[in-house]
């Protein structure tokens, strides 16, 4: 089990849920958020069955991809669904785009609570006509529209898999397997581009990174020691590292989930090397490296000092870049690794009092964009997330009200755990993830900022 996340009381959640909170949301149309549907060992992905449509070239690989999931291929109007996939590769031109009415329209009142609508399309860059193109762009609308629309904490996303992929898409089973899950809970509204290599399912999806060794680094809280755990219950080695200031925190993440700590501050001129060096004499390399170590040091560019702007752009994208790099040439993140990065919802759209941050988490998806080729020649995968409002240390020191607008302000009008962006991390971690490269998926509830 991930960790509980030790973010500031949500004042607005507990009143909503309390009876005299519910009865005067009712009364006045407050936004009531859902408890959302988490990953538990054991218990179905989904809280139904899935409704299958569509007539393009992914339908029936899907088909065979969940082949332990229920799948139905018509409505039936008494029936609550866990997921309605619909499978849009076929849409080819404008007139066709009325598929998706036809399909998801009467379909709409029977997804259950937490419930998923996946859309599967064709990478629209990459399609061969002209009116192709426009069509499949269109899906990005619609699905980013029909998530705005769900209720009682359902989510919808986008698959975009590339033209060329082979007949069995089996590059896409990772990422699907992931949206129809309860893993997938706080990422809503997004985007995901799937490549054209096949894919080898593990052993076992509940223990997919057995074997696997994996560096987390800012791991002594929050966040990153919420990665670390889900990577030790996915069956990885891990090593833990933090600045040696977080010693005592690092330790007890450590020795929680069986994981080994190294103090390291990635920010040290040599911080790539102490950390190939541990990694190769106690494990022999790392297959896994999430740049999760973060810092803000907010002020209105007008009264930023020096020290501000260098720390939080050294720590934040200097270091990630230089440890990859260094990993990297020596061979150390072996053939078939996974890079990935942290960024932040600030990155995308900005923040007041952060230009700092917003600077360098944006870099990070500069990282991502220019580092997926290279990387992809060696095997080696590199993504990002971009958490939206995460109940941590870090959201607790922000002011009352701007918290509580900041938890409201997204389609599940709530603020995520850290084990939602874990979970995603996980996923892109995941030796079936070798499809994909090269995506920044917010983990943010779609929030309104940035969107
Ligand atoms: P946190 O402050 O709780 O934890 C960050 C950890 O990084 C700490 O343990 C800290 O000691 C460590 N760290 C800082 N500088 C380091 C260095 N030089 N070397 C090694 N470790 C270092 O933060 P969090 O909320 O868990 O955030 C984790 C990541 O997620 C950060 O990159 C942050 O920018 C990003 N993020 C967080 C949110 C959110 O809502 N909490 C939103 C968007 C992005």
């Amino acid at each position: 089990m991930a960790a509980k996340s030790k973010g500031a009381p949500n004042l607005y959640g507990s009143f909503i849920h309390s009876a005299p909170g519910a009865f005067l949301a009712s009364k006045l149309g407050l936004p009531q958020p859902a408890e959302l549907r988490r990953y538990k060992a054991g218990e179905p992905a989904l809280p139904g069955p899935v409704l299958l449509g569509g007539k393009g070239r992914l339908a029936e690989p899907v088909r065979a991809l969940l082949s332990d999931y229920t799948v139905a291929d018509s409505l039936d109007s008494g029936t609550k669904y866990g997921a309605l996939v619909f499978d849009a590769t076929g849409i080819d031109s404008i007139d066709k785009l009325a598929q998706l009415f036809e399909f998801f329209q009467p379909a709409m009142r029977n997804l259950a609570p937490s419930g998923r609508v996946v859309v599967l399309g064709t990478t629209p860059e990459l399609v061969g006509s002209v009116d192709e193109q426009i069509a499949q762009r269109a899906l990005e609308g619609f699905t980013r529209s029909v998530a705005k629309e769900l209720l009682r904490g359902a989510t919808g996303q986008l698959v975009y898999v590339h033209p060329e992929a082979g007949t069995a898409a089996t590059g896409l089973e990772s990422t699907l397997r992931f949206l129809l899950s309860a893993k997938s809970a706080f990422v809503d509204g997004q985007v995901i581009r799937v490549g054209k290599n096949e894919s080898v399912a593990p052993a076992s999806w509940d223990k997919p990174l057995d074997g696997k060794v994996a560096v987390v680094t800012g791991a002594a809280r929050g966040i990153g020691a919420t990665i670390a755990e889900v990577f030790a219950r996915d069956g990885a080695t891990v090593i833990v590292a933090d600045i040696p200031a977080a010693g005592e925190a690092l330790s007890a993440t450590a020795n929680k989930i069986g994981a080994t700590a190294l103090a390291l501050d990635v920010t040290a001129p040599d911080a790539a090397e102490r950390l190939a060096d541990f990694a190769v004499e106690r494990f022999g390399g790392i297959d896994i490296v999430v740049h999760n170590a973060g810092i803000t040091r907010d002020k209105l560019l007008a009264n930023m000092d020096e020290g501000r702007w260098n720390s939080v752009i050294n720590v934040n994208l200097a270091a990630p870049h230089r440890i990859t790099s260094g990993l990297v040439a020596k061979g150390v993140l072996k053939e078939g690794g996974r890079v990935i990065d942290v960024s932040s919802i600030a990155g995308i759209a900005g923040n007041r009092g952060q230009t700092n941050y917003g600077a360098s988490k944006a870099g990070v998806i500069g990282m991502v964009d220019a580092e997926s080729p290279v990387l992809a020649e060696k095997g080696i995968t590199i993504n990002a997330v971009a958490p939206g409002f995460i109940e941590t240390a870090m959201t607790a020191a922000i002011p009352l009200g701007t918290r509580e607008a900041g938890r409201l302000m997204s389609s599940l009008l709530q603020g995520g755990q850290t084990v939602d962006v874990a979970e995603t991390i996980a996923y892109f971690a995941s030796p079936a993830s070798n499809a994909v490269s090269g995506n920044v998926v917010r983990v943010c509830g779609q929030s309104l900022i940035g969107a």
